[in-house]
């Protein structure tokens, strides 16, 4: 029997794009989405499974999220009028483009970075200028300025550590696009807790054009919950109203508010976990650098690397066929003939580097 189609077309700005996937492959060692590569707390899971004996199913959840704010916001010291917490980072940044962004409006961004903030501009019909990292993927000041002053974005997005390059922004990088930027300065921080500096402490400090900053975490990758799906900004009262007006009702379920809400009582065993990868980090670091790569530093749980001496395409493969599975970055713009790999346990490590190895080797 043929399949049926409805046949109806969709919006024509969006027939050609294919959505941003990354591919879910049955692997032994899976390290292609940046998650944690340990579980939550035996405690976590407890807690958990007990107050979700006392969710009321029938009703609908707390459309304010207000206990899981009040939560997250004291985590860093600030109110929960402060806190917009959403299904993931995902739909924390989706949220800002509908409030702020959509025709007519411009955001700024520099690539190489996480493609999906151009992905959901490009949805919400938010016009996109781009300016380039240079050549070690740090940004070029000069390049900020010039695309700001000539494009004047509603928002500019950094991402510290950047996604797929792996550097934190320094705090005078941050403090210096403050003052360049004419709208909203978005720090993604989806792997913030990975890095040495944070712009949440920028806020703390109140430093000058701090009420125009917005930092956005997740519990997906730290706090070993991405199975959850959530996330949130920290900002000014009016930014968390705007995303507030825009979020369905109820768009964060019950289950989802009660786990983030649990998980920041167990915050030493979350460092700890944040511990161990850094540490794997460094052992993956020295493991790629007697091997023929180049690779970035990373302030990350991930590092991006660039086979040498082979294609990375059919480095990829070789790996996969040992049961490895990296991100296969070898087509996105700036970082081409790379490949990223997620910092997974020692176990998992020891796994990729003697595959990456075995994969290197002249055929
Ligand atoms: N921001 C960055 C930079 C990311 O890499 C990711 C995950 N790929 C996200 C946001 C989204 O994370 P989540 O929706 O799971 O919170």
């Amino acid at each position: 029997m043929s399949a049926r189609r409805a046949g109806v077309p969709v919006r024509s700005d969006l027939a050609e794009r294919s959505g941003y996937h990354s591919p879910q492959v049955d692997v032994e060692v899976r390290l292609n989405t940046n998650e944690s590569p340990f579980a939550p707390p035996d405690s976590w899971r407890a807690e958990l499974a007990e107050e979700i004996g006392r969710i009321e199913f029938n009703r609908y959840p707390d459309r304010d999220a207000t206990a899981l704010r009040r939560t997250v916001g004291a985590s860093h010291g600030v109110g929960a009028d402060q806190v917009f917490c959403a299904n993931g980072s995902n739909e924390v940044l989706q949220s800002l483009f509908l409030a702020y962004g959509g025709p007519g409006r411009r955001v700024a961004l520099f690539e190489p970075t996480y493609a999906l903030h151009r992905h959901i501009a490009e949805v919400t019909n938010t016009d996109v200028v781009h300016g380039w990292r240079q050549r070690d993927f740090r940004l070029d000041l000069d390049e900020v300025e010039a695309v700001l002053a000539e494009s004047e974005p509603v928002i500019t997005f950094l991402c510290s550590p950047n996604n797929p390059t792996g550097g934190a922004e320094p705090a005078e990088v941050v403090r210096r696009v403050l003052d360049l930027a004419p709208g909203l300065v978005v720090v993604d921080e989806a792997y913030g807790q990975f890095a040495p500096t944070s712009a949440l402490d920028l806020r703390a400090e109140r430093v000058e054009g701090s009420e125009r900053l917005v930092v956005i975490r997740t519990f997906s990758k730290t706090w070993s919950m991405a199975a959850c799906r959530l996330g949130y900004l920290v900002a000014e009262a009016d930014v968390v109203q705007a995303c507030t007006m825009v979020a369905l009702p109820y768009h964060l379920d019950a289950v989802t508010q009660a786990a983030g809400r649990l998980a920041l009582r167990h915050q030493d065993e979350m460092h700890r976990r944040v511990a161990v990868v850094v540490e794997e980090r460094g052992r993956l670091t020295a493991g790629l650098a007697d091997l023929p790569v180049e690779a970035w530093p990373s302030d990350a749980n991930f590092i991006l690397f660039r086979p040498t001496r082979r294609d990375a395409s059919q480095v990829w493969q070789d790996l996969l066929s040992q049961s490895v599975l990296v991100r296969d970055c070898t087509t996105w713009p700036g970082v081409e003939g790379c490949l990223r790999v997620t910092v997974g346990t020692p176990e998992e490590n020891t796994r990729f580097l003697d595959a990456l190895r075995r994969a290197l080797e002249p055929a």
